[in-house]
């Protein structure tokens, strides 16, 4: 055990998860690569999830963050703040939802608390409903709406958590079913659920489950949930703290996956945004995000160093066309991970949209979901040099995919052949 892992074992909370027998310390990057303590070079196939949406170390982000460091001012929401407004009014024209307001808030747990606080208000309902093998957050209106059990850690919450099925059916009876039996029957599913309950506020759900494994809902399931949400007036929060900003390649938001009744009524995004600085935040039509009665402020939230960062990232992003690398580069990933899968009994599927890829491992010849595979894949392509996630429901079983969104051609194939010879190693 390294010395700084003793440390870390000794004063922080045994609760707070690590990868790896033998933890990783990264003390920096660049491009899609990062470095460990003893000097280990890795192609990073997961940090653009975590934080690092573009790059690490993107140099216009870094740029745009020392500036604005070298003249910081004391601030809070107390005052006008240029660079706020600014992103503000970005992220309100790219969400997709009429008459949007922003807030920002400084993590995805804070900002789909936030999304939570203006729902019930606004709805004055406290039954809320979430997706089994979902994951929101930690805060504990977050825990409190998260279906993976794994991840939340308390039963006491004061909201009404109501669990609609719909976000996995890689296993169970569902599993057979074809895309359009699958939406009736998780339709089904929520109309029995809404019979049994109180006026809920909101649904809330990730257009594709991270945590809970980069799922593949078929498209239009949540277009047709958002049908009978419509009706009763139920709104839906799409959490995209995973899924926004292109890394889907065909849609800009994980959303449009299911547009047809329109958008949703909230979003909220955190994470990648700021390319390693936190911001997090809430989009929401004007009458509910105006909803509240009494003042509210947040000190970070919306600070310049943040919105800089975020600003200069979007920029970049949008400049270089980002959501299409995610589509063709996250495209032929997902093809070559095909072609291995039909050579690897243990794979069971590959699925994705994007840069956003999940590896499903099972025991072979079973549907018997195999966390001690994706262990040891996780291992064994980490000796060899790729950083990989991990993910899934009771069980993590899937490896996760999502390296920052400038992933090359290249980088891709070197990644792939890593990752063919973990899988081909634990048959
Ligand atoms: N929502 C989703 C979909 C997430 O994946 C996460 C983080 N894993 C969160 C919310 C919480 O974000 P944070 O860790 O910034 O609080």
């Amino acid at each position: 055990m390294s010395d700084l892992y003793a440390r870390h074992r000794k004063v922080l909370p045994d609760w707070l998860a690590l990868y790896y027998a033998d933890p990783l310390e990264i003390t920096h990057g660049e491009g899609r690569h990062v470095w460990d303590a003893e000097g280990n070079r890795y192609l990073d196939f997961f940090g653009g999830i975590l934080t690092t949406m573009t790059a690490h170390a993107l140099p216009e982000v870094t740029k745009a963050v020392s500036e604005q460091a070298g003249r910081i001012i004391h601030t809070s929401t107390l005052y006008l703040n240029r660079p706020m407004v600014e992103l503000a009014e970005r992220i309100a024209q790219l969400s997709g939802i009429p008459d949007a307001r922003v807030f920002f808030t400084t993590s995805g747990t804070e900002a789909n608390d936030t999304a939570l606080l203006l729902a019930t208000t606004y709805r004055r309902s406290n039954t809320v409903l979430a997706m089994r093998n979902s994951y929101h957050g930690r805060s504990f209106s977050a825990v409190g709406i998260t279906g993976n059990r794994g991840w939340s850690p308390t039963s006491l919450s004061p909201l009404q958590t109501l669990y609609v099925h719909g976000g996995v059916r890689t296993r169970g009876p569902y599993a057979s079913l074809g895309d359009d039996e699958f939406i009736a029957a998780c339709v089904d599913d929520l109309e029995d659920l809404l019979g049994h309950t109180r006026p809920p506020a909101a649904l809330i759900a990730e257009p594709i489950q991270g945590v809970g494994g980069f799922t593949s809902p078929p498209d239009g399931l949540y277009a047709a949930f958002r049908q009978v949400l419509k009706e009763r007036g139920i709104l839906w929060i799409a959490d995209e703290v995973q899924t926004g900003w292109g890394r889907t390649g065909d849609h800009f938001w994980g959303w449009q996956a299911h547009a047809q009744n329109g958008p949703p009524d909230m979003l909220t995004f955190a994470k990648g945004i700021g390319n390693g600085m936190s911001i997090g935040g809430v989009v929401a039509r004007a009458e509910i995000m105006n909803c509240l009665d009494a003042n509210s402020i947040s000190t970070f939230g919306g600070t310049q160093i943040t919105m800089a960062a975020g600003l200069a990232n979007i920029a970049y992003l949008l400049e270089h066309d980002l959501q299409g690398n995610a589509r063709r580069v996250g495209g032929l990933l997902i093809e070559r991970l095909r072609a291995v899968a039909a050579q690897v009994p243990g794979v069971r599927e590959v699925r994705g949209r994007g840069l956003m890829i999940g590896v499903e491992l099972v025991r072979p010849g079973t549907h018997e979901a195999d966390p001690q595979a994706a262990s040891a894949v996780l291992e064994a392509a980490r000796a060899d040099g790729l950083l990989l996630g991990k993910g899934g429901g009771h069980n993590t079983s899937a490896l996760r995919i999502a390296p920052p969104l400038t992933l090359t051609v290249a980088e891709a194939e070197e990644g792939a052949a890593i990752l063919e010879r973990a899988l081909r190693g634990i048959q």
